[in-house]
């Protein structure tokens, strides 16, 4: 051990206690102790980063917690983890495009798909329920009390709510699946998904498969999202705060038709005339972000009829309000709608 000038023997840091993340560790492999594997000895089924996110999600969920390389990873996962071919998911209506179509791609598969009004109870005949709260971009929340009276398994894709709002295993859900790349990244630099499970059974079993089929995350995103969770609540809170005024403002505005706003967080949808109303405030924004994604720190807006086509009404505007200033924000929205 190292001697220090003053004589007093210095600690090697490992083992302390530190204020910082786990470091970032990009093994692939741990030695085995006395020949006997440890809770880390092949990145595939478990790394450090990765269990420290997990750790972190599991105390916000209040479950057992899983991190994957994407929200459609996570979905991919927990459906073909949890279900044979024949059976049949009842999936919001109105909830995030994407995941309608990953459901298509895996009919393939014998997994089928009916949508249903989530604001009231769940078809019967179905083997797992998947709901949205609240659901992008129509923004409704769940009946989630009817969900877990019905005999079938529960998921609640909580991205827009976060553990912050919604905590759904303690109403009775099964599972809740993050797209970890918006409000728990919260930077627009992470790609990631999560599972919370409530059965420590099921969070087992998908472990094993997600281990099996190699759908896992890498150290690098999960190190990221450790350190974005431990600012998650105060983002809420401005993302909540900025939300509510800008929708507030947005209401009273003469080219603004319907506001959609749940009344947390920092995801909101509102309507223009038409789809070249629409098309001339995505071009006239000069603050905002015309992009697509949304929970970051900067506000996004796009219109979602590019992607959901007539799904959505033409003149929906999906608006992602960030941290900045809202009186920016505001002056910039208020300039682009003034153009059409
Ligand atoms: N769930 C919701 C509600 C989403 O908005 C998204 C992405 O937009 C996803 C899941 C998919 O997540 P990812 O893009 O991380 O794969």
């Amino acid at each position: 051990m190292a001697e220090a000038p003053d004589g007093v023997k210095s600690e090697p840091s490992a083992g302390l206690d530190s204020v910082a993340v786990e470091p970032l560790d990009r093994a692939t492999i741990w030695p085995y102790r006395d020949g006997t594997p440890g809770e880390v000895y092949y990145q595939r089924y478990a790394h450090p980063n990765g269990l420290a996110a997990e750790r972190a999600l599991a105390e916000l969920e209040g479950g057992e917690a899983l991190v994957f390389p994407s929200g459609a990873g996570a979905t991919t996962a927990l459906v073909l983890g949890a279900l044979e071919p024949g059976q049949t998911i009842a999936l919001a209506e109105g909830g995030y495009y994407g995941t309608g179509e990953l459901f298509r791609a895996l009919e393939r598969w014998g997994v089928r798909f009916v949508e249903f009004d989530q604001s009231g109870p769940p078809p019967q005949g179905v083997d797992l329920i998947w709901l949205e709260a609240p659901s992008n971009p129509f923004l409704t929340m769940p009946d989630l009390e009817a969900a877990v009276g019905h005999p079938a398994r529960v998921v609640v894709d909580s991205t827009a709510a976060t553990p912050v709002y919604l905590r759904p295993l303690e109403q009775g859900a099964d599972f809740v699946l993050h797209s970890a790349t918006k409000f728990l990244g919260g930077h627009h630099d992470v790609l990631l998904g999560a599972v919370a499970c409530r059965s420590p059974e099921d969070a087992a079993r998908l472990r094993d498969f997600r281990g099996r089929t190699g759908i896992v995350a890498a150290p690098d995103p999960c190190w990221l999202l450790s350190r974005s969770l431990k600012t998650l609540g105060v983002r809420m809170e401005r993302h909540t705060a900025n939300a509510t005024e800008i929708a507030e403002r947005l209401r009273g505005h003469a080219a603004v038709k319907v506001v959609r706003y749940p009344g947390f967080g920092g995801l909101l949808s509102f309507d223009v005339a038409d789809a070249s109303a629409a098309h001339e405030v995505e071009i006239s924004l000069q603050r905002v972000k015309n992009a697509t994604s949304l929970g970051g720190v900067d506000s996004v807006l796009e219109s979602r009829t590019r992607w959901e086509g007539d799904r959505v009404p033409p003149g929906l505007l999906r608006l992602s309000v960030g941290l900045e200033d809202t009186g920016e924000v505001w002056a910039d929205l208020e300039q682009a709608l003034g153009r059409i």
